[in-house]
This record gives structure tokens, C-alpha cells and sequence, in this order.
């Protein structure tokens, strides 16, 4: 029987029955720069930690298998990763990518990749006819679903079928919702993307990226480029991520029943005047996500009247921090327009709807009951003083 992902967390199965590490029940940081070897030609199949590291490639083994993947690569961060991944890209490619992303992603796209020769179309991938954008060079599609920091919800599997028609890699950063609500490349996804920052760590103390595949080309070019460029998981962080991943499930269930409580809240507030959750049914991918994902997740995106009424929020939250990243215990609230999309250009982030009103929630563990009335108090302080 195929193991549920919640005893996927904690059980790597190919390790398990196995004696070796003392029978160490967390798996030993293997802090070692370098490997002897017991004569000439022979190894033990770890050389150099930049190549390979036994922590290292726990970890990787653990994230793709949450991810039903052959092959799992651990970065420094989700930009090293997405970094790597344009790797595998020359000049003259072009890639459709989502207009709506993590603002690092648009950034590194716009700044480094256009620079290096790569061709990019910017289009809302949820929505638009994806077949008028491929040309002949088109190699890839990138998405994000739900994206950051809008929540549009794109259908994987009618993008993969795109995407094989014509021959490209489709390629999607499952940050927002992680393994244990969705996964792409069962849905025909050929690499999938992950800040590891996020939701997999989940305690909002370490950096990571993973790249996962089960295409055994797509790995071998990845495995060449991680060891050629070198920004492979420290051991220490790598056993950071595997313990934040132990607990990935019990994570995503309780921060997900406390965003659908908050947008249920935000809903009655006279100065919301938008509550953008997938998981409420009137979201315009409610459905799709039903079909494609296994949760709806515990990042929600609201507007409210003015940039004056945001702005008090920002200030006034003492428990919720007002912070950039997401997806750890603690509840964070960010403001994209300064924070996370502040080097997108303001015609793509006013086309994309991010306005000085707009607020991201990355809902935590906390009882929601304190969250909501941290909330009703900041609400409630902030209507006061600006009718005053
Ligand atoms: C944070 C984030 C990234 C970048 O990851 P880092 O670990 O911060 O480098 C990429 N994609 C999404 C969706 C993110 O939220």
C-alpha cells in the first residue's frame, strides 16, 4: 500500500530496517567538507560535498518522495534554485512565464535571465490562451498556482497537456500550497520548484530551494549543473528542513483551518473590501483546486479601503509580525508593494492588481481564536483614529 504523505514526512522507506547510523532516529548532520578514500579509484560514494552529502541527499530523497518524484535537489535558497534552473536554458529560449509570481522570481527573470539571452512572455496563465504565445523557441512554461501574491488558480493539468503538445517543459513553483496539499508532477508537471523556506522548513529560521523531477534527462543536467555552480544545502540546513518536514502535515492542517476562519472574518470587516482565499468558495479557482489539490492552503491575500487603513494595520499588529516570507508557525503579514514585489515594475504590479491596499496573511499555527482577536483589535483601533 502507498504510504500517506503524513508517514512520508517522518519514514523514508528505502532507509528503513536499516542499521546504520547507530539507528539514529534523526538522521546525523554529516558536517564534512570532504571524504577519504580507501584507495585509489575506490570511493564511498561521496567525494566532495559540493557533489554529494549524505544529509544533503536524506533530505533530497525525503522531498521527492513527498513530491512522487525520482529525483530531489537541495539549494541554498528557492532563488538558487530557480537560478539553476535557468541554467538549463541558452540564449535565444523563450519561456512563458506567469505574470503573477513571487517578485524574486520576476526580478531574476527581468534582470538576469533577459540579460543572459533568454525571451520571456508574461501572461496570466489561469486565464489567457497559452497556444498564442508559443513560437518556435519556446522551450518552457512557468507558473505558480495559486500565485503570489493574487491566489490565481491555473489548471496543472490542462497546462501540462499544452505543454506536451508542443513539446516544453512545464515547470511549477508549488511553494504556496507544498507537498502535502498538492502535487504537480502528477498532474504532468516536469520540474517542480519549492522555497524550501517556506512551508517545508515551517519555522521561519532557515533557507532552502528544491528542484524535483522524475525525468531521468532533467535530473542528470541538474545534478551536472548543481555540482558545476555550487550552491548546494549546507548539512546543518539540509537537517533543519528534514526536521521542519516532520511536522509539514499537522502544519498545513492547523494553518489552513485558521486562514479559512480569518478570511471568514475578514469577509464581515465593513473596511475589507476584498478577501482573495481559494479555499472560499466564491474563488474563482475554488473548483479547480478541489480537482488538483488536496487543501487550499493558509496563505490569503485582502484589500482593504485605503492605503492610509493598510498602513495602520502594518503598525499596529504586535503578535501577527509584519514581515516578509511565509509559510512558518509564527503568522506573518506582508505588504507586497513594498516588501515581496517592490523591484516588480508598478505598470505589471498595478496590471497584476497589487495596490498600495492590498495585504498578504501567511496564516500560522497560533489558536485562531487570539489571531482573530489580535485582528478585531487592530480593526477596531485603526476605524477610531482615522474617523477621528
Ligand atoms: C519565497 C519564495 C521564493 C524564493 O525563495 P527563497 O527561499 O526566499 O529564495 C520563490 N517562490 C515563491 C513562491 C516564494 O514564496
Amino acid at each position: 500500500m502507498e504510504r500517506s504523505i503524513e508517514t512520508k514526512c517522518l519514514h523514508l522507506e528505502e532507509t528503513e530496517g536499516s542499521t546504520i547510523n547507530y539507528g539514529a532516529i534523526s538522521y546525523p548532520i554529516y558536517q564534512t567538507a570532504t571524504y577519504a578514500h580507501s584507495g585509489v579509484g575506490k570511493s564511498s560514494g561521496f567525494d566532495y560535498s559540493r557533489l554529494q552529502n549524505p544529509t544533503k541527499e536524506h533530505l533530497e530523497k525525503v522531498v521527492a518522495s513527498l513530491e512522487n518524484g525520482t529525483d530531489g535537489f537541495a539549494l541554498s535558497s528557492g532563488m538558487a534554485a530557480i537560478s539553476l534552473l535557468m541554467e538549463l536554458f541558452k540564449p535565444g529560449d523563450h519561456i512563458i512565464a506567469d505574470s503573477d509570481l513571487y517578485g524574486g522570481s520576476i526580478r531574476l527573470f527581468r534582470n538576469v535571465s533577459e540579460k543572459n539571452g533568454i525571451e520571456f512572455s508574461n501572461i496570466d496563465c489561469y486565464r489567457e490562451d497559452i497556444e498564442k504565445y508559443i513560437n518556435k523557441n519556446t522551450k518552457a512554461i512557468y507558473i505558480e498556482t495559486p500565485t503570489n501574491p493574487m491566489m490565481h488558480v491555473t489548471d496543472i493539468a490542462k497546462t501540462s497537456e499544452i505543454a506536451k503538445k508542443h513539446n516544453l517543459l512545464l515547470i511549477v513553483d508549488n511553494t504556496f500550497m507544498s507537498p502535502y496539499f498538492q502535487n504537480p508532477l502528477d498532474l504532468g508537471a516536469d520540474i517542480v520548484v519549492h522555497s524550501g523556506t517556506k512551508f517545508l522548513g515551517g519555522h521561519n529560521d532557515t533557507l532552502a530551494g528544491f528542484l524535483v523531477t522524475k525525468n531521468p534527462e532533467i535530473a542528470e543536467k541538474l545534478q551536472f549543473l548543481i555540482k558545476t555552480t555550487g550552491a548546494g544545502l549546507a548539512p546543518f540546513d539540509s537537517w533543519l528542513i528534514l526536521r521542519g518536514i516532520k511536522t509539514l502535515g499537522i502544519r498545513m492542517e492547523k494553518s489552513q483551518e485558521n486562514a479559512l476562519k480569518i478570511a471568514n472574518w475578514l469577509k464581515n470587516q465593513k473596511a475589507v473590501t476584498n478577501v482573495i482565499y481559494p479555499g472560499l468558495p466564491e474563488h474563482s479557482g475554488h473548483e479547480i483546486m478541489k480537482k488538483q489539490a488536496r487543501g487550499f492552503g493558509a496563505m490569503l491575500t485582502f484589500g482593504v479601503k485605503n492605503k492610509d487603513f493598510a498602513f495602520s494595520i502594518l503598525e499596529k499588529v504586535r503578535m501577527i509580525k509584519f514581515a516578509e516570507s511565509l509559510g512558518g508557525v509564527e503568522t506573518l503579514i506582508t505588504y507586497p508593494v513594498t516588501q515581496t514585489h517592490a523591484d516588480v515594475p508598478q505598470e505589471i504590479r498595478e496590471k497584476n492588481g497589487i495596490t498600495e491596499n492590498i495585504l498578504r496573511l501567511s496564516v500560522g499555527i497560533e489558536n485562531s481564536n487570539d489571531l482573530i482577536y489580535e485582528l478585531e483589535k487592530v480593526f477596531h483601533e485603526t476605524e477610531r483614529e482615522l474617523s477621528g
